[in-house]
Protein backbone atom coordinates (compact mmCIF):
# COMPACT_ATOMS: atom_id res chain seq x y z
CA UNK A 1 0.00 0.00 0.00
CA UNK A 2 1.23 3.97 -0.36
CA UNK A 3 1.44 4.56 3.18
CA UNK A 4 1.72 8.51 4.12
CA UNK A 5 3.56 8.16 7.54
CA UNK A 6 3.46 11.77 10.09
CA UNK A 7 5.73 12.19 12.36
CA UNK A 8 8.02 9.60 10.62
CA UNK A 9 11.04 10.96 11.82
CA UNK A 10 9.96 10.45 15.48
CA UNK A 11 11.03 7.34 17.45
CA UNK A 12 8.57 4.90 16.90
CA UNK A 13 7.92 6.21 13.59
CA UNK A 14 11.27 6.25 12.05
CA UNK A 15 11.04 1.69 13.31
CA UNK A 16 7.47 1.69 11.25
CA UNK A 17 9.26 3.14 8.15
CA UNK A 18 11.64 -0.18 8.31
CA UNK A 19 9.10 -2.29 8.76
CA UNK A 20 6.75 -0.81 6.40
CA UNK A 21 9.32 -1.04 3.64
CA UNK A 22 10.19 -4.68 4.58
CA UNK A 23 7.49 -6.07 3.62
CA UNK A 24 6.69 -3.80 0.30
CA UNK A 25 4.75 -0.91 0.91
CA UNK A 26 5.41 2.28 -0.38
CA UNK A 27 6.01 5.22 2.34
CA UNK A 28 5.80 9.11 2.43
CA UNK A 29 6.66 10.96 5.19
CA UNK A 30 5.16 14.33 6.72
CA UNK A 31 7.26 16.05 10.08
CA UNK A 32 8.12 19.38 11.04
CA UNK A 33 10.82 18.16 12.99
CA UNK A 34 9.26 19.45 16.30
CA UNK A 35 11.11 16.34 18.21
CA UNK A 36 13.06 14.78 15.54
CA UNK A 37 16.22 15.53 13.31
CA UNK A 38 16.64 14.70 9.61
CA UNK A 39 19.20 12.52 10.17
CA UNK A 40 17.00 10.11 11.22
CA UNK A 41 15.31 9.53 7.60
CA UNK A 42 19.04 9.47 6.50
CA UNK A 43 19.66 6.74 8.71
CA UNK A 44 16.46 5.00 7.55
CA UNK A 45 17.13 5.28 3.82
CA UNK A 46 20.75 3.70 4.25
CA UNK A 47 19.29 0.86 6.81
CA UNK A 48 16.59 -0.04 4.35
CA UNK A 49 17.79 1.42 0.37
CA UNK A 50 14.46 2.11 0.35
CA UNK A 51 13.16 4.93 -1.70
CA UNK A 52 11.36 7.74 1.01
CA UNK A 53 9.20 10.67 0.09
CA UNK A 54 9.58 13.27 2.55
CA UNK A 55 7.79 16.45 3.32
CA UNK A 56 8.88 19.27 6.13
CA UNK A 57 5.55 20.49 7.32
CA UNK A 58 2.80 20.40 9.97
CA UNK A 59 0.06 18.28 10.04
CA UNK A 60 -1.78 21.46 11.07
CA UNK A 61 -1.15 22.89 7.49
CA UNK A 62 -4.28 22.18 5.67
CA UNK A 63 -2.54 23.97 2.40
CA UNK A 64 0.85 21.14 3.01
CA UNK A 65 -1.31 17.89 3.68
CA UNK A 66 -3.15 18.78 0.74
CA UNK A 67 0.35 19.00 -1.58
CA UNK A 68 1.42 15.92 -0.35
CA UNK A 69 -1.96 14.24 -0.39
CA UNK A 70 -1.55 15.45 -4.81
CA UNK A 71 1.38 14.23 -4.46
CA UNK A 72 1.79 11.00 -2.96
CA UNK A 73 -1.64 9.67 -3.12
CA UNK A 74 -1.95 8.19 0.00
CA UNK A 75 -4.12 5.00 0.29
CA UNK A 76 -3.70 4.87 4.08
CA UNK A 77 -2.27 7.37 6.67
CA UNK A 78 -0.41 6.01 9.91
CA UNK A 79 -0.68 9.35 12.35
CA UNK A 80 2.49 9.70 14.80
CA UNK A 81 3.00 13.28 14.99
CA UNK A 82 1.99 14.79 18.06
CA UNK A 83 3.00 15.79 21.35
CA UNK A 84 3.85 13.28 24.16
CA UNK A 85 4.63 14.57 27.21
CA UNK A 86 2.78 14.56 30.17
CA UNK A 87 4.01 17.12 32.29
CA UNK A 88 4.22 19.59 29.43
CA UNK A 89 0.43 18.99 28.69
CA UNK A 90 -0.21 20.40 32.01
CA UNK A 91 1.41 23.42 31.33
CA UNK A 92 0.80 23.91 27.59
CA UNK A 93 -3.05 22.71 27.22
CA UNK A 94 -3.73 24.91 24.49
CA UNK A 95 -0.54 23.79 22.79
CA UNK A 96 -1.01 20.15 23.01
CA UNK A 97 -4.99 20.28 22.18
CA UNK A 98 -3.98 22.49 19.13
CA UNK A 99 -1.20 19.67 17.69
CA UNK A 100 -2.86 16.71 19.12
CA UNK A 101 -6.43 17.41 18.00
CA UNK A 102 -6.06 20.18 15.55
CA UNK A 103 -3.55 18.25 13.60
CA UNK A 104 -5.79 15.08 13.22
CA UNK A 105 -9.03 17.20 12.13
CA UNK A 106 -6.85 18.61 9.72
CA UNK A 107 -5.41 15.75 8.47
CA UNK A 108 -8.62 13.85 8.29
CA UNK A 109 -10.31 16.52 5.96
CA UNK A 110 -7.23 16.52 4.00
CA UNK A 111 -7.91 12.49 3.56
CA UNK A 112 -11.39 13.35 2.91
CA UNK A 113 -10.53 15.63 -0.03
CA UNK A 114 -8.14 13.59 -0.99
CA UNK A 115 -10.36 10.25 -0.86
CA UNK A 116 -8.64 8.37 1.39
CA UNK A 117 -10.13 6.46 3.87
CA UNK A 118 -7.98 4.34 5.91
CA UNK A 119 -5.90 5.57 9.15
CA UNK A 120 -4.03 4.05 12.07
CA UNK A 121 -3.58 6.24 15.24
CA UNK A 122 -1.01 6.17 17.49
CA UNK A 123 -3.21 6.49 20.77
CA UNK A 124 -2.16 4.80 24.44
CA UNK A 125 -2.40 3.19 27.07
CA UNK A 126 -3.01 6.33 29.10
CA UNK A 127 -6.52 6.79 27.97
CA UNK A 128 -8.04 3.69 30.79
CA UNK A 129 -6.28 6.05 33.95
CA UNK A 130 -6.57 4.64 37.14
CA UNK A 131 -7.29 0.59 36.20
CA UNK A 132 -10.74 -0.48 37.82
CA UNK A 133 -9.53 -4.07 37.06
CA UNK A 134 -6.17 -5.28 35.28
CA UNK A 135 -4.86 -6.31 32.62
CA UNK A 136 -6.58 -3.65 30.63
CA UNK A 137 -8.83 -4.76 28.09
CA UNK A 138 -10.18 -2.74 25.66
CA UNK A 139 -13.55 -2.72 27.41
CA UNK A 140 -12.22 -0.70 30.05
CA UNK A 141 -13.55 2.17 30.98
CA UNK A 142 -11.51 5.75 29.57
CA UNK A 143 -10.89 7.81 31.80
CA UNK A 144 -7.62 9.73 31.60
CA UNK A 145 -5.55 11.96 33.83
CA UNK A 146 -3.39 14.11 32.02
CA UNK A 147 -4.36 16.55 28.97
CA UNK A 148 -1.90 14.41 26.73
CA UNK A 149 -4.58 11.64 27.24
CA UNK A 150 -7.48 13.32 27.07
CA UNK A 151 -5.97 14.61 23.98
CA UNK A 152 -5.12 10.39 22.69
CA UNK A 153 -8.97 10.04 23.69
CA UNK A 154 -10.74 12.57 22.19
CA UNK A 155 -8.70 12.19 19.00
CA UNK A 156 -10.72 8.37 19.60
CA UNK A 157 -13.43 9.92 19.73
CA UNK A 158 -13.40 12.21 16.24
CA UNK A 159 -11.83 8.98 14.81
CA UNK A 160 -14.36 6.97 16.05
CA UNK A 161 -17.29 9.57 14.57
CA UNK A 162 -15.74 10.00 11.16
CA UNK A 163 -15.52 6.45 10.37
CA UNK A 164 -19.31 5.92 11.91
CA UNK A 165 -20.22 8.96 9.09
CA UNK A 166 -19.45 6.41 5.64
CA UNK A 167 -19.12 2.70 5.19
CA UNK A 168 -16.35 2.32 3.85
CA UNK A 169 -13.95 3.95 6.11
CA UNK A 170 -11.22 2.53 8.77
CA UNK A 171 -9.71 3.72 12.05
CA UNK A 172 -7.49 1.82 13.90
CA UNK A 173 -6.85 2.59 16.65
CA UNK A 174 -3.41 1.62 18.45
CA UNK A 175 -3.08 1.78 22.50
CA UNK A 176 0.04 1.90 22.86
CA UNK A 177 1.52 0.73 26.32
CA UNK A 178 5.66 1.44 27.16
CA UNK A 179 7.63 1.70 23.53
CA UNK A 180 11.44 0.79 24.82
CA UNK A 181 14.39 -0.35 22.85
CA UNK A 182 15.74 0.23 19.55
CA UNK A 183 16.59 -1.10 16.14
CA UNK A 184 18.93 -3.70 15.87
CA UNK A 185 21.67 -1.71 13.66
CA UNK A 186 21.67 0.27 16.91
CA UNK A 187 21.22 2.98 14.49
CA UNK A 188 17.69 3.73 15.48
CA UNK A 189 16.76 4.47 18.77
CA UNK A 190 15.00 7.06 21.22
CA UNK A 191 16.76 10.49 21.46
CA UNK A 192 15.19 12.67 24.12
CA UNK A 193 16.11 16.38 22.97
CA UNK A 194 16.05 17.02 27.22
CA UNK A 195 15.95 15.74 30.44
CA UNK A 196 14.31 12.09 29.40
CA UNK A 197 11.00 12.06 31.23
CA UNK A 198 10.71 8.27 30.53
CA UNK A 199 12.86 5.65 32.50
CA UNK A 200 14.36 3.58 30.00
CA UNK A 201 16.06 6.54 28.11
CA UNK A 202 16.94 8.16 31.60
CA UNK A 203 18.75 4.34 32.94
CA UNK A 204 20.67 4.78 29.54
CA UNK A 205 22.04 8.20 29.97
CA UNK A 206 22.77 7.25 33.88
CA UNK A 207 24.58 4.14 32.21
CA UNK A 208 26.70 6.27 29.58
CA UNK A 209 27.18 8.24 32.37
CA UNK A 210 25.16 11.62 31.21
CA UNK A 211 23.64 11.69 34.17
CA UNK A 212 24.21 10.69 37.66
CA UNK A 213 21.67 9.30 39.26
CA UNK A 214 18.31 7.41 38.31
CA UNK A 215 15.30 8.80 40.66
CA UNK A 216 13.02 5.89 41.32
CA UNK A 217 9.76 7.48 41.79
CA UNK A 218 7.80 5.77 44.82
CA UNK A 219 8.72 2.35 46.67
CA UNK A 220 5.35 2.42 48.39
CA UNK A 221 2.99 1.24 45.89
CA UNK A 222 1.18 -2.27 46.06
CA UNK A 223 3.30 -4.17 44.42
CA UNK A 224 5.97 -7.04 45.12
CA UNK A 225 8.84 -4.57 45.55
CA UNK A 226 6.60 -1.20 46.06
CA UNK A 227 7.55 0.14 42.69
CA UNK A 228 5.43 0.88 39.96
CA UNK A 229 4.67 -1.48 37.16
CA UNK A 230 4.62 -1.34 33.41
CA UNK A 231 3.98 -2.65 30.43
CA UNK A 232 6.89 -2.96 28.47
CA UNK A 233 7.09 -3.09 24.71
CA UNK A 234 9.63 -3.18 22.43
CA UNK A 235 9.86 -0.71 19.23
CA UNK A 236 10.44 -3.20 16.85
CA UNK A 237 7.49 -5.44 18.05
CA UNK A 238 5.25 -2.46 18.21
CA UNK A 239 6.37 -1.06 14.37
CA UNK A 240 4.96 -4.41 12.94
CA UNK A 241 2.19 -4.12 14.86
CA UNK A 242 1.37 -0.85 12.61
CA UNK A 243 2.15 -3.44 9.57
CA UNK A 244 -0.45 -6.15 10.56
CA UNK A 245 -3.14 -3.04 11.63
CA UNK A 246 -2.54 -2.13 7.83
CA UNK A 247 -3.58 -5.54 6.69
CA UNK A 248 -6.36 -5.52 8.70
CA UNK A 249 -7.58 -1.77 7.61
CA UNK A 250 -7.30 -3.03 3.68
CA UNK A 251 -10.04 -5.97 4.60
CA UNK A 252 -12.15 -4.54 7.61
CA UNK A 253 -14.09 -0.96 7.63
CA UNK A 254 -15.05 0.74 11.02
CA UNK A 255 -13.10 1.97 13.70
CA UNK A 256 -11.54 -0.25 16.41
CA UNK A 257 -9.37 0.18 19.71
CA UNK A 258 -6.39 -2.03 20.10
CA UNK A 259 -3.82 -2.91 23.17
CA UNK A 260 -0.22 -2.41 22.08
CA UNK A 261 1.49 -4.40 24.90
CA UNK A 262 2.71 -8.15 26.09
CA UNK A 263 0.55 -8.80 28.91
CA UNK A 264 3.93 -9.05 31.18
CA UNK A 265 4.70 -6.60 33.29
CA UNK A 266 7.75 -4.84 35.09
CA UNK A 267 8.74 -3.11 38.35
CA UNK A 268 10.93 0.18 37.95
CA UNK A 269 13.80 -2.26 40.13
CA UNK A 270 13.19 -5.31 37.04
CA UNK A 271 13.97 -2.81 34.69
CA UNK A 272 17.35 -1.08 36.30
CA UNK A 273 18.56 -4.88 37.33
CA UNK A 274 17.78 -5.90 33.53
CA UNK A 275 19.79 -2.56 32.47
CA UNK A 276 23.11 -3.87 34.49
CA UNK A 277 23.11 -6.80 33.23
CA UNK A 278 22.67 -5.58 29.39
CA UNK A 279 25.41 -2.59 29.92
CA UNK A 280 27.69 -4.17 32.37
CA UNK A 281 27.51 -1.10 34.27
CA UNK A 282 26.26 -0.21 37.57
CA UNK A 283 22.96 2.40 38.20
CA UNK A 284 22.88 4.65 40.96
CA UNK A 285 19.54 4.89 41.88
CA UNK A 286 17.89 7.11 44.85
CA UNK A 287 14.70 6.94 46.53
CA UNK A 288 12.23 9.69 45.84
CA UNK A 289 8.56 10.25 46.30
CA UNK A 290 6.01 9.16 44.09
CA UNK A 291 5.52 11.00 40.61
CA UNK A 292 2.26 12.97 40.64
CA UNK A 293 -0.14 11.13 38.07
CA UNK A 294 1.24 7.85 37.91
CA UNK A 295 -0.59 4.77 38.77
CA UNK A 296 1.11 1.58 40.55
CA UNK A 297 0.62 -0.73 37.89
CA UNK A 298 -0.33 -1.39 34.18
CA UNK A 299 -0.79 -4.67 32.16
CA UNK A 300 -2.04 -4.90 28.64
CA UNK A 301 -4.25 -7.89 27.66
CA UNK A 302 -3.06 -7.73 24.01
CA UNK A 303 -5.81 -11.08 22.88
CA UNK A 304 -7.66 -9.11 20.74
CA UNK A 305 -4.57 -7.93 18.54
CA UNK A 306 -3.37 -11.43 18.66
CA UNK A 307 -6.40 -12.72 17.48
CA UNK A 308 -7.60 -10.36 15.12
CA UNK A 309 -4.41 -8.33 13.96
CA UNK A 310 -2.26 -11.86 13.58
CA UNK A 311 0.23 -9.99 15.91
CA UNK A 312 2.32 -10.75 19.18
CA UNK A 313 5.46 -9.52 20.77
CA UNK A 314 8.38 -11.20 20.45
CA UNK A 315 11.17 -9.30 22.17
CA UNK A 316 11.30 -9.87 25.62
CA UNK A 317 13.11 -7.69 28.73
CA UNK A 318 16.45 -8.63 27.76
CA UNK A 319 16.19 -7.64 24.05
CA UNK A 320 14.84 -4.21 25.18
CA UNK A 321 18.03 -3.59 27.80
CA UNK A 322 20.17 -5.03 25.52
CA UNK A 323 19.38 -2.97 22.27
CA UNK A 324 18.47 0.18 24.29
CA UNK A 325 22.36 -0.16 25.38
CA UNK A 326 23.80 -0.36 21.78
CA UNK A 327 21.85 2.20 20.56
CA UNK A 328 23.05 4.83 23.35
CA UNK A 329 26.67 3.06 23.58
CA UNK A 330 26.79 3.66 19.47
CA UNK A 331 24.78 7.59 20.15
CA UNK A 332 26.50 8.61 23.23
CA UNK A 333 24.53 12.30 21.58
CA UNK A 334 21.68 10.83 19.85
CA UNK A 335 21.46 11.56 16.31
CA UNK A 336 23.82 14.46 17.31
CA UNK A 337 26.31 11.88 17.15
CA UNK A 338 26.42 12.24 13.35
P1 LIG B 1 8.26 11.36 18.82
O1 LIG B 1 8.17 12.70 19.43
O2 LIG B 1 9.60 10.71 18.71
O3 LIG B 1 7.61 11.37 17.35
C1 LIG B 1 6.61 12.29 16.97
C2 LIG B 1 7.02 12.89 15.65
O4 LIG B 1 6.01 13.82 15.24
C3 LIG B 1 8.33 13.66 15.73
O5 LIG B 1 9.17 13.29 14.65
C4 LIG B 1 7.92 15.13 15.64
O6 LIG B 1 8.90 15.95 15.05
C5 LIG B 1 6.65 15.02 14.82
N1 LIG B 1 5.69 16.10 15.05
C6 LIG B 1 5.32 16.64 16.24
N2 LIG B 1 4.42 17.63 16.04
C7 LIG B 1 4.21 17.68 14.70
C8 LIG B 1 3.39 18.49 13.87
N3 LIG B 1 2.60 19.44 14.39
N4 LIG B 1 3.42 18.29 12.52
C9 LIG B 1 4.23 17.35 11.99
N5 LIG B 1 5.03 16.56 12.73
C10 LIG B 1 5.02 16.72 14.06
O7 LIG B 1 7.25 10.41 19.61
P2 LIG B 1 7.02 8.84 19.53
O8 LIG B 1 7.44 8.25 20.82
O9 LIG B 1 7.57 8.29 18.27
O10 LIG B 1 5.44 8.83 19.52
C11 LIG B 1 4.69 8.79 18.31
C12 LIG B 1 3.22 8.84 18.65
O11 LIG B 1 2.91 7.76 19.53
C13 LIG B 1 2.78 10.12 19.37
O12 LIG B 1 1.52 10.50 18.85
C14 LIG B 1 2.67 9.69 20.82
O13 LIG B 1 1.70 10.43 21.51
C15 LIG B 1 2.23 8.24 20.67
N6 LIG B 1 2.60 7.43 21.84
C16 LIG B 1 3.89 7.39 22.26
C17 LIG B 1 4.22 6.66 23.40
C18 LIG B 1 5.64 6.63 23.92
O14 LIG B 1 5.81 6.33 25.11
N7 LIG B 1 6.65 6.90 23.12
C19 LIG B 1 3.24 5.95 24.09
C20 LIG B 1 1.94 5.99 23.63
C21 LIG B 1 1.63 6.74 22.48
N1 LIG C 1 10.09 6.21 36.68
C1 LIG C 1 11.05 6.40 37.66
N2 LIG C 1 12.06 7.30 37.43
C2 LIG C 1 12.15 8.02 36.27
C3 LIG C 1 11.17 7.83 35.28
C4 LIG C 1 10.15 6.92 35.52
O1 LIG C 1 10.99 5.76 38.71
O2 LIG C 1 13.07 8.84 36.15
C5 LIG C 1 9.02 5.21 36.89
C6 LIG C 1 7.62 5.79 36.84
O3 LIG C 1 7.23 6.26 38.13
C7 LIG C 1 6.80 4.58 36.36
C8 LIG C 1 7.78 3.83 35.46
O4 LIG C 1 9.09 4.29 35.83
O5 LIG C 1 6.50 3.71 37.44
C9 LIG C 1 7.58 4.12 33.96
O6 LIG C 1 7.56 5.52 33.77
P1 LIG C 1 7.59 6.15 32.31
O7 LIG C 1 7.59 7.64 32.47
O8 LIG C 1 8.67 5.54 31.50
O9 LIG C 1 6.22 5.65 31.68
P2 LIG C 1 4.70 5.99 32.05
O10 LIG C 1 4.67 6.68 33.38
O11 LIG C 1 4.25 6.84 30.93
O12 LIG C 1 4.02 4.67 32.09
Amino acid sequence: MRVLVTGGAGYIGSHTLLELMAQGHVVCVLDNYANATPTVLNRVRALSNGQITDFVGDVRDAKKLDEVMAAFAPEAVIHFAGLKAVGESAQKPLYYYDVNITGTLTLLHAMERAGCKRIIFSSSATVYGEPQYLPYDEAHPTNPMSVYGRTKLMAEQILTDWVAAHADRTAVLLRYFNPVGAHPSADLGEDPRDIPNNLMPFIAQVAIGKRDVLEVFGDDYDTPDGTGLRDYIHVVDLARAHVAALGYAAVHNGARPFNIGTGQNYSVRDMVAAFEIASGRNIPTKQSPRRAGDVAAMQADASRANAELGWHATHGLDDMAASTWAWQSKNRNGYDTD
